[in-house]
């Protein structure tokens, strides 16, 4: 059983031991060094986030391949004729149902890949981080659980009850 955290986010710098003899004492306060510390934060950020969507990326595009070599298995494999048992009869549902499972995993995975790719764009022109729906910056919690959100909670919350309305 693993050791139990403390549900407070931490940064993963903070969360990194810390030796007694390399502490430093704390650097004096200064309004130009709080702005740079500022921008350096803004661009770790940034850097973590675009860390994060590459390697989703690349678990992601590993997943698809897997999935794919998957779906040639199954499909190379004859479907049973179904005269005779009943066994055969469950057999023939259980993989057919296994068979759409795995289609509807791959488009959602392939999805999920398609936003990732989308997010990085946005990482490299620039617009990371804002909304397309209401251009107003998306909270650092959702992004950081959702890296390749591209709308804020209120414009996703939205979206789904319009989605939800048209079903
Ligand atoms: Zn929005």
């Amino acid at each position: 059983m693993p050791q139990k955290r403390s549900s407070k986010p931490t940064s993963s710098r903070r969360a990194r031991p810390v030796r007694a003899r390399t502490v430093r004492k704390p650097p004096t306060p200064s309004k130009a060094a709080a702005s740079k510390r500022a921008k350096e934060r803004a661009t770790d950020r940034l850097e973590t986030y675009n860390r994060l969507l590459l390697e989703e990326r690349r678990r992601l595009r590993e997943e698809l391949a897997e999935m794919e070599q998957h779906q040639v298995k199954t499909e190379e494999k004859p479907v049973a004729d179904a005269s005779g048992y009943d066994d055969d009869l469950v057999d023939v549902a259980t993989e057919t149902f296994e068979r759409e499972k795995g289609l509807a995993l791959e488009s959602s995975a392939q999805g999920l890949l398609e936003m990732v790719e989308e997010a990085l764009q946005r990482i490299r022109n620039g617009t990371y981080g804002i909304c397309v729906g209401c251009n107003t910056p998306i909270d650092a919690n959702r992004l950081r659980a959702i890296p390749y959100a591209r709308l804020c909670i209120k414009c996703k919350e939205r979206e789904e009850r319009l989605r939800s309305v048209a079903r």
